[in-house]
């Protein structure tokens, strides 16, 4: 575990979240301050700092993290409607937490400024 991620730290347990899905290495859970009726964020539990650290990840875990998005947003019948996956690297994206995480959005109409 990274020293005070908070994000391993709900990997590990040890500070609740609503966890929605959990395989093959990731996790999902609701964001704590959803900004769309689902907001989910999905969290490899192997720890990197962001997108630009992918390569510390493996090989299948690339290829799961891809899959394991796209099921969350199945499992929340949001592929009819449509929803948005995102994700911040650093000070101009606005990262707050260090520790990669995909937002899975949708549940209604998402605005078009971003
Ligand atoms: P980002 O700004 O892309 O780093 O996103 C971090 C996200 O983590 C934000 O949407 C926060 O609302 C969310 N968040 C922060 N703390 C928690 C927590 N304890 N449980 C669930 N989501 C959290």
């Amino acid at each position: 575990m990274a020293d005070a991620c908070l994000f391993c730290s709900i990997v590990a347990g040890a500070i609740p979240a609503e966890v929605v899905r959990r395989e093959n290495g990731m996790i999902a859970f609701n964001d704590i301050a959803p900004k769309a009726p689902v907001h989910v964020l999905v969290v490899p539990e192997r720890h990197v700092d962001s997108l630009a650290g992918v390569e510390g990840l493996t090989p299948g875990e690339r290829a799961d993290m891809l899959a394991f998005i796209a099921a969350v947003a199945r499992d929340h019948d949001l592929e009819g409607t449509g929803y948005r996956v995102t994700t911040n690297h650093g000070d101009d994206g606005r990262q707050s937490v260090h520790h990669l995480h995909w937002h899975v959005m949708g549940g209604a109409p998402l605005s078009d400024t971003m």
